[in-house]
């Protein structure tokens, strides 16, 4: 559901969705029955017993003149991960009375297959016009021989499809750790799952919405932030970036969206001496 705040309207967009993830590939060191408590409470986020449903959100963000996109999803794809599916962001995006050409700003909240498969195609930015904005350690990191070589396991070509033409035509602009990108719109650092991860803030007088990218990929570790994904790159970064953006959500009382969660925003709640998840209901 679209959020309005700040001057902007934040719209999820879902490139591709399903189940296509076994618990014990993603979450390889938590037993199956350690769920169990999160089955009835997230029924949406698990298919059958072993398996997750997963989305893939990108976000629209409008306001102050400006048409950002957060994240471009899997790609044209048919993308084998992914069950072979092809993401639709670019028609999602036409519902909605856009052409790429329409995009004046790209964020790469991080540099995963399933973040920048829309960022280029056919050897040429997608989004003719915008800037692609992505964290310097984040761009930095991804050039690396062995994190390449690491990543083309998990999706052979990706990089070289969706990065390199970008950046040979000079195209990814740096940030640094807390950038104000637009009014009210920040990009700052959200490390672990990846080593230059962003998380995109909008604040608003009042209220705040943040948009946290891959820090938590199951809402359950909102409740279990010591619960690591098999794609958090550093373990022990990403826990305390958890346990950080719990504390600080939780203090301001953020609307939060995450990108493979449903796409309901919420809060996070405490109970007894932990979080919770919370959709809003409307
Ligand atoms: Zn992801």
């Amino acid at each position: 559901m679209p959020v309005t705040l700040a001057g902007y309207t934040v719209e999820p967009l879902v490139d591709v969705e399903g189940a296509f993830f076994p618990l014990a590939i993603v979450f390889p060191d938590v037993p199956l029955e350690s769920w169990e408590p999160y089955r009835d409470r997230f029924p949406d986020t698990f298919s059958q017993e072993d398996m997750l449903y997963t989305r893939v959100t990108c976000y629209l963000i409008r306001g102050h003149g400006r048409t950002v996109l957060v994240d471009a999803g899997i790609g044209a794809g048919p993308d084998p991960l992914f069950g072979h599916q092809r993401g639709r962001l670019l028609q999602e995006l036409a519902q909605r009375g856009l052409a790429p050409g329409d995009i004046d700003t790209v964020i790469l909240t991080h540099l995963h297959p399933d973040h920048i498969g829309w960022a280029a195609q056919s050897g040429q930015p997608t989004f003719p016009r915008a800037r692609y904005l992505v964290h310097a350690r984040e761009l930095e990191t991804f050039q690396r021989e062995e994190v390449r070589a690491a990543m083309h396991q998990i999706a052979p070509g990706y990089l070289d499809r969706c990065l390199d033409p970008l950046q040979q035509a000079g195209i990814p602009a740096t940030v640094d750790d807390d950038t104000e990108i637009a009014p009210g719109l920040h990009l700052t650092i959200s490390p672990g799952h990846t080593p230059g991860m962003m998380r995109v803030v909008l604040r608003g007088t009042p209220g705040s919405l943040w948009l946290v990218a891959d820090t938590f990929t199951h809402p359950a570790q909102v409740t279990e932030p010591t619960w690591c994904s098999a794609f958090d790159m550093d373990r022990s970064q990403a826990i305390a970036t958890r346990f950080e953006v719990l504390g600080r959500a939780h203090e301001e009382d953020a609307l939060v969206m995450a990108s493979h969660f449903p796409t309901t925003p919420g809060r996070i709640r405490q109970e007894n001496d932990s979080f919770r998840w919370e959709p809003i209901s409307d």
